[in-house]
């Protein structure tokens, strides 16, 4: 099975990198997914892999160790993720790769050659570090605080749900350095694992994309350089909403093509399994809801390709259309996957068959990256 993508969009280099990422998943992720759930991570070894192959850090240029791909090459990548089984199970492993668009755009010369060369060589890994025990959507309630000491910033506070907390080598960290109330006070800070008074806490147990560590992290008096800051003081969110951009539209592709795998593998059950004298696709009941899926799921890419083909023509990601496509394909993801575990009975509950990993990675496509709630919020304000 292979992800229908609209050949039109792509330009031929984006086409080989395809083949080169479906390769990749078939060698090196399918073979090794189940033991990387049991761990509830990817090992280090993945990420040096993904390297060598060019998947990493694909838009970074080369002259900071990146492949010199473009933003269209990680959507090839959300694409053939979102569409392989194991992708449900270790999908924002590969994806948290994002922090190193984040760190390019943000981050002032030093800064990215200092991090970027050992971040697409898949040798220093970086975690996002914003969602707090007491405030998530709402920004505005952080409250790690950086106390600006002579060269230096003193982090304390604690973060939660962070992809990465027991792996990754550095966080940027989202962090109250000024008095202004709400989003305007809080600065980006990189925070290295290995400094005094950094602790990781709880690794916590999810009910899907297993293999992935999601934890705690907290500063305790943590002293990082000054020159750990990115971009500007009290302009922390404008560089978190840029990788939250990047985000919502990486999700939603992400979200059509597990969509898709789902109903695919849902054709080729029911016209296999048989009742009552018939195969479970010979009911009209079947073809009806197969109908309904079908036609979804073409008019969610046609959403999509008219964001990418924006972004083609302009060079930025519409962030109205971004924001819906955030709302409308998880839940689309929601509505076609609850369909497809149905008409595969008992079956559909098992492990061993795609749907059933499929579904509960699913479920958190309408929570992170901004819930649905928020990003209806966005679009109302906007009226
Ligand atoms: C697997 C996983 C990985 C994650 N990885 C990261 C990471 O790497 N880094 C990171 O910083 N965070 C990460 N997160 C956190 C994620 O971004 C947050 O969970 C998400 O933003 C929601 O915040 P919350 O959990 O605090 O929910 P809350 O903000 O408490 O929301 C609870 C409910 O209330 C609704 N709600 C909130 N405000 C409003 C409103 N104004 N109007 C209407 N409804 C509202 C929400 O939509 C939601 O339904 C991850 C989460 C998960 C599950």
């Amino acid at each position: 099975m292979t992800y229908q993508t609209n050949e039109s969009l792509w330009e031929p280099e984006h086409q080989i990198f395809r083949q080169t990422v479906r390769d990749f998943i078939a060698r090196e992720v399918d073979p090794n997914v189940d033991a990387w759930v049991e761990q509830y991570e990817v090992p280090r070894s993945f990420y040096r892999k993904a390297a060598e192959a060019g998947i990493l850090g694909v838009d970074i240029p080369e002259e900071y160790g990146g492949p010199g791909g473009d933003f269209l090459h990680r959507l090839v990548i959300a694409e053939e993720i979102g569409y392989s089984v194991s992708g449900a199970s270790m999908s924002t492993s590969l994806i948290a790769d994002g922090t190193s668009e984040i760190l390019y755009r943000s981050a002032n010369e030093e800064q990215r050659r200092r991090f970027l060369p050992g971040m697409i060589a898949g040798e220093y890994l970086f975690g996002l570090a914003i969602t707090e025990p007491d405030s998530g959507s709402d920004v505005s309630g952080l409250r790690t605080t950086a106390v600006r000491d002579g060269d230096e910033y003193v982090i304390t506070g604690s973060k939660t749900y962070i992809t990465q907390a027991n792996t990754a080598d550095a966080f940027m960290v989202a962090a109250r350095t000024g008095p202004d109330a709400g989003s305007k006070g809080l600065s980006m800070i990189i925070v290295e694992a290995d400094r005094p008074g950094f602790n990781r806490g709880r690794l916590l147990h999810k009910m899907g994309t297993k293999a992935s560590n999601t934890g705690e992290i907290s500063f305790d008096e943590v002293r990082v350089p000054v020159a750990n800051l990115l971009g500007e003081e009290g302009k922390g969110m404008r560089i978190a909403l840029g990788g939250v951009n990047m985000d919502r539209i990486t999700w939603p592709l992400v979200a059509h093509a597990a969509s898709q795998r789902a109903f695919d593998e849902t054709v080729e059950f029911v016209k296999n399994r048989k009742g009552f004298g018939q195969t479970i696709f010979d009911f009209q009941n079947t073809q009806f809801k197969l109908a309904e899926m079908k036609t979804e799921l073409a008019v969610g890419r046609a959403f999509l390709d008219d964001i990418i083909r924006d972004y083609k023509a302009n060079g930025t990601l519409d962030t109205m259309k971004c924001a819906m496509a955030k709302i409308w394909l998880p839940e689309m993801e929601a509505r076609v996957i609850d369909q497809c575990v149905q008409l595969h009975g008992g079956a559909g509950y098992m492990d061993e068959y795609p749907v059933s990993r499929l579904y509960t990675a699913a479920r958190l496509h309408r929570i992170f990256a901004g819930t649905t709630e928020i990003m209806k919020l966005l679009i109302g304000r906007s009226l």
